[in-house]
């Protein structure tokens, strides 16, 4: 369980968990191993990449991609032909989206910041805003939603990821992934933080985007595939439109 002693932003006005940023900073290296800690974020890539060019334009486009961690999503996208500037609190996962970047000769700009101070720099200057699987790591989800609805033009598109709060994802994504098939390690995420897909459609609506459309993420354990989904009681993609 975090406490409030470990939210930074009561004491700072900063919405950061650190012991979350020191977690993604620890296992920084085995970012881009396919079958290390962020096997799932590997997994799942390339269909929520297909869900978002499916609902909006990518080539050209400035993205901002919140909570970046190492780059997957940013590559990817970069490689549609988006231009992606990834913003991450961890340094070591950035040290790691840039080497990795040299390597496969990807084309991103990543930035230390956090969303509110990347909304208060560049505010509305998104086509495009992504926010994968940070939501359920923040103390304060309105307050990260807000800075992600601030980053991203009136008429542009959001896209958030993030794990629904039902007895199916506390056996899948906390039992059966950190616990049975160790597939993450124990205390990656914290149930109480999960949020349901209506209250993260509260979150936006008050944060001035408009509710498009809800995708499930579903894993089949039985032929080890994830698809995209109507079964939104584990993982979930949203996708939002800032209001003109
Ligand atoms: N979005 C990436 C990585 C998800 S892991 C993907 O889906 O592929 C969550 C990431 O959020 C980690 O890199 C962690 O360092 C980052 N993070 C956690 N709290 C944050 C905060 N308050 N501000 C910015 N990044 C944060």
């Amino acid at each position: 369980m975090t406490t409030a002693m470990n939210d930074i932003r009561n004491e700072a006005g900063v919405n950061i968990d650190p012991r979350e940023i020191a977690k993604f900073n620890a296992m920084a290296a085995r970012w881009w191993d396919p079958e290390g800690e962020c096997k799932p974020l590997h997994r799942i890539n390339p269909l929520r990449v297909e869900y978002i060019e499916h609902h909006a334009r990518l080539r050209e486009r400035a993205v901002v991609d919140v909570g970046c961690g190492g780059g997957i999503l940013c590559e990817a996208l970069a490689a549609r032909g988006a231009h992606v500037t990834g913003i991450d609190m961890a340094d070591a996962a950035l040290g790691v989206a840039r080497m990795h970047m040299i390597e496969t000769g990807a084309k991103v700009e990543y930035r230390q910041s956090s969303a509110e101070n990347y909304a208060r720099e560049t505010p509305a200057a998104a086509d495009v805003v992504t926010c994968m699987e940070l939501i359920e790591h923040v103390p304060d989800p309105a307050a990260l939603v807000k800075a992600c609805a601030a980053l991203v033009r009136p008429g542009g598109d959001v896209f958030f990821s993030t794990l629904n709060r039902t007895p199916k994802s506390y056996l899948f994504a906390i039992v059966g992934a950190e616990y049975v098939l160790r597939m993450l390690p124990k205390g990656t995420h914290d149930y109480a933080r999960f949020i349901r897909p209506s209250e993260l459609a509260a979150l936006l609506r008050a944060a001035g985007l408009e509710l498009r459309n809800t995708c499930g993420i579903a894993y089949n354990p039985i032929g080890d595939r994830y698809s995209l989904s109507d079964d939104i009681a584990v993982n979930y993609l949203i996708h939002a439109v800032r209001s003109a």
